[in-house]
């Protein structure tokens, strides 16, 4: 049985801040204040300190004394995680790590197509350094602005390329992790194979801070796409999307570099409080698929290969209209409704919100099941399920009846969650598809593993951190 954290002594929280020196300890609750809470307000905590270390021997240093005094360390990244993972609980007795100030680029390296980073960076100063090498870094995230490189592997981040490039777990090649002891592993390894035992690399990443902080990795990179291509294609049957989506991977390969669903109402709540967004099409259509091509070689014939593409799409009935963006400004303006799609829901009241993950095949079955479950528990509540669908991934959100009380909706929060992981999982598929487990899915968990793999995990979960201070009550 472990041993419950401890409240951290004045003595404890003093040797604490002397490692990163006063200037990088927050006591104050004002300065604070950012760093416990979440951007949509759903989990407030309290700190006993935050930290913000400049180093990894920094980090290393906290680590070793935490363990010490069995005081409970919450790492964080940029804090846009949606599960709450990155904020302390409400006791006060837990002290934040934020890794803001690990932030540099250790080196990139053209011949093995890598760079190597620390985990502070923000992902779009990631992306820019990537760009300015002439490759392409491919994961790509609305919130890329503020999130961090150990903040995406901590959650192994998706988004909008893991359909031809993976999530953050096939881009990381190597790590360099602090252990709950302080004592550091170097896996700060470019091999493209390494088949020596254990993958301790795939263990760290979606671990979630639980088992380590991440402090630096080394990145897959890509050749960067010359041509690009944007299409909306508007369908009527949901379920004509998995076959439209099969003809267009079979017939573009790699060349498909992004695949998404958007239905008519998050277009119209797009249309409604999205600053100037116009409607693709003159006629509205129930379902849009919003696809892209890219290929890294310049002069590539990516508009015969969609024309190709919708044509057959058109001929078989599996679409009803389709718009190929004819400049950058308007494929930038298609995209636009992809972005904005989460967003304009905080216009419309309250919304419920899943992240999951079924087949491919089975998303129009799924999304189907779980728009009849809504109307029978919440009468007039509007499902907006969109998505990464070339990966399965349904965000299967539920916006509220507009007349009904905004709390009454979300007190619908957990039964609605129940009922809709339950056809989840009764298809096969995953009650977390990118967004983790953090402290909202925590008592979901069980439900949705095996019992031997929550004792497995467990068991992990004691190895790597057996004074249970790296973020305990996360995940497990
Ligand atoms: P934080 O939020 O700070 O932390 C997240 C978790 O990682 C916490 O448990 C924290 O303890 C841990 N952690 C952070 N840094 C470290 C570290 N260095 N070592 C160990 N543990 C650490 N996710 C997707 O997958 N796909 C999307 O398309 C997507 N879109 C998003 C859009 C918006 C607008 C927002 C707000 C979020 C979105 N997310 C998406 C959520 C996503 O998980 C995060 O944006 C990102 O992966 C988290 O990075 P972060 O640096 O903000 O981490």
């Amino acid at each position: 049985m472990t041993e419950a954290p401890r409240a951290p002594s004045p003595d404890t929280l003093n040797a604490l801040a002397r490692i990163v020196g006063e200037d990088h300890a927050i006591r104050d609750p004002d300065a604070m204040a950012p760093y416990l809470v979440e951007w949509r307000d759903l989990y407030r905590g309290k700190a006993a300190l935050v930290l913000k270390p400049g180093t990894t021997q920094d980090v290393s240093a906290i680590l070793a004394r935490a363990n010490e005094t069995r005081t409970a360390i919450v790492p964080q990244g940029g804090n846009t995680g949606l599960v709450g993972g990155q904020i302390p609980f409400e006791t006060g007795q837990e002290v934040v790590v934020a890794l803001e100030r690990l932030n540099h680029v250790r080196g990139i390296d053209l011949a093995s197509n890598t760079m190597t980073v620390e985990a502070g960076l923000v992902l779009a100063s990631a992306q820019q350094v990537a760009d300015s090498a002439g490759r392409l870094l491919p994961l790509s995230l609305a919130s890329e602005g503020s999130c961090q490189i150990g903040g995406v592997l901590a959650t192994n981040a998706g988004g909008m390329g893991v359909l031809a490039y993976g999530n953050a777990r096939e881009l990381a090649l190597g790590l360099e992790v602090v252990l709950a002891d302080g004592s550091v592993w170097n896996g700060l390894k470019s091999l493209r194979k390494d088949n020596s035992g254990y993958d301790l690399k795939d263990l760290f990443v979606g671990s979630e801070g639980t088992l380590g902080i991440i402090t630096a990795a080394v990145l897959r990179l890509y050749p960067k796409p010359v041509e690009r291509l944007t299409a909306m294609v508007g369908l009527s049957q949901l379920e004509c999307a998995p076959a439209f989506f099969a003809r267009a991977l079979a017939r573009a390969g790699a060349a498909l570099t992004a695949f998404e669903l958007l239905p008519r109402i998050g277009v119209e709540f797009v249309l409604k409080h999205g600053h100037g967004v116009r409607d693709p099409y003159p006629e509205p259509h129930a379902w849009y698929l919003l696809f892209e091509l890219t290929s890294p070689r310049e002069g590539e014939d990516l508009a015969s290969l969609a024309e190709t593409v919708l044509a057959q799409g058109l001929d078989a009935g599996e679409i009803d209209g389709a718009v190929i963006a004819a400049s950058l400004a308007q494929a930038q303006e298609l995209w636009r409704l992809r972005h904005l799609m989460s967003e304009v829901q905080r216009s419309e009241g309250g919304s419920i919100k899943h992240d999951v993950a079924v087949s491919v095949a089975r998303v129009p079955e799924f999304i189907t099941r779980a728009n009849q479950i809504v109307e029978l528990m919440i009468p007039g509540a509007r499902p907006v399920p969109f998505g990464h669908l070339g990966d399965g991934n349904v965000h299967y959100n539920v916006s509220q009846p507009p007349s009904m009380d905004r709390a009454i909706f979300l007190s619908h929060w957990e039964a609605l969650n129940a009922a809709v992981h339950e056809i989840v999982l009764d298809l096969g598929g995953s009650i977390s598809a990118e967004h983790g487990i953090g402290r909202l899915k925590r008592d979901l968990l069980p439900h949705a593993k095996q019992a031997v793999e929550i004792d497995l995990m467990r068991k992990i979960k004691a190895a790597f951190d057996p004074n249970n201070i790296l973020n305990p009550g996360k995940l497990l």
